[in-house]
């Protein structure tokens, strides 16, 4: 068999901070599928994989790793994958994707894995544990597995399954809580109530799995930003998850809350209403130890980051330090955070050739377009993302 040429199946998505690790599937798509803001996998039949297509995948996994190594050792690297070790694989023929991500993977050498996709806690407890247990032998040095899964699904489990499910090495579960507000949940048809999240929550943090919170500031829209600020809050104020992660709303034209925003039955939050959204998020967070993370590139002020309780003012700070910045800053800041030559308010206020170069850019459009062309290119340059 052509290692070299060998490949294992990859899903389409993982979360921004998985960028690094090894990406294994154990499932197809989403079984649930219907979240009116999710532009992922609807056009894809969710199926499980069974036991051991998943082991063959994780062999294959396996084996390329250790032509890797091998290769490291005939290069003399001493089984180190460095520049020369990458450079090789990169410039060399007939190596497949899998084979250089691979080597990728080894050269950050983050030890996480990554399984795919979107709910693999439905698979059986039996099942799961099988391949947990697999990829545990087979790849000793990984030190961190995650996956994602839906609270609905959690919740289903038994905590002695959980737990099971943790000892056979599954250390953090994503989940995409997006909001505790009940009519909010409902009206984006996310399948699950704010009761059951805070009970799924709770039973992984009780089964010694690390919980990482999904929120979704801008979901409410302009007609719920306030519930659902509080609401969210109010619901992992009662999980007290290891993290909470902000991942903010777009709409594409290619999701089906696309229909509402055209038909007028959902507003989108303006960039200022969300900062006040967010701002209002974090304040009613309480009594709980998690640490929030903004790392997604669609989120406006990345730099909303740190560990409750003790960041929570500076990160207000950060918030109120957008929000008292003049009209025309703030426009500025938001085309150069939408277009990535900012990362926060500091870069802004640090960078005054890029700040003149924007400000051009601004006079340019609204000669032409006036301001609602601005608004258009900074709604075009944040749906690249997507
Ligand atoms: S459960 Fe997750 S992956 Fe499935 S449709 Fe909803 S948001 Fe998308």
């Amino acid at each position: 068999m052509n290692v070299r040429a060998s490949s294992f199946e990859q899903g389409p998505i993982r979360p921004p901070n998985e960028a690094r690790s090894l990406l294994l599937r154990l499932t197809r798509n989403c079984p649930w599928n219907q979240c009116l803001f999710c532009p992922v996998y609807k056009t894809r039949k969710f199926s499980l994989r069974s036991v051991e297509e998943i082991k063959q995948d994780i062999q294959t996994a396996r084996n390329i790793a250790d032509d890797i190594l091998a290769l490291s050792h005939q290069l003399g690297r001493n089984g180190a994958v460095d520049d020369e070790v990458i450079s090789r694989i990169s410039n060399g023929p007939g190596y497949s994707q899998c084979y250089r991500g691979m080597a990728v993977w080894m050269y950050y050498g983050t030890n996480a894995c990554f399984l795919q996709d979107a709910d693999n806690l439905i698979m059986k407890t039996d099942d799961l544990v099988a391949v947990l247990t697999f990829l545990r032998e087979k790849f000793p040095e990984i030190t961190r597995v995650t996956t994602y899964s839906r609270s609905k699904t959690i919740s289903r489990k038994s905590g002695e399954s959980l737990k099971r499910i943790r000892k056979a090495g599954l250390n953090r579960v994503h989940i995409g809580l997006e909001t505790g507000y009940d009519p909010l949940l409902k009206f984006m048809k996310k399948g699950v109530t704010a009761a059951v999240q805070i009970e799924a929550g709770r039973k992984l943090m009780e089964a010694g799995v690390e919980v990482s919170e999904y929120v979704m500031p801008g979901l409410g829209g302009q007609a719920m930003w306030r519930e659902h600020a509080m609401e969210t809050a109010r619901v992992l104020n009662q999980i007290n998850p290891h993290f909470i992660r902000l991942r903010s709303l777009r709409v594409p034209d290619r999701i089906p809350l696309y229909e509402n925003l055209k038909n007028g039955s959902f507003v989108m939050q303006t960039d200022d209403a969300l900062a006040e959204e967010i701002r209002l998020f974090i304040a009613s967070l309480d009594g709980i130890t998690s640490r929030v993370t903004s790392d997604h590139i669609m989120n406006l002020l990345e730099d909303v980051s740190g560990k409750l309780p003790e960041d929570k003012e500076a990160m207000l700070k950060v918030i109120q330090s957008y929000q008292d910045l003049p009209d025309k800053e703030r426009l500025i800041f938001r085309l150069g955070r939408r277009g990535g030559a900012y990362r926060s308010i500091d870069d802004f206020r640090r960078d005054t050739a890029t700040y003149q170069k924007i400000n051009l850019l601004i006079q340019n459009i609204e000669a032409s377009e006036g301001a609602p062309g601005v608004e258009r290119y900074i709604t075009e340059m944040v749906d690249r993302y997507i």
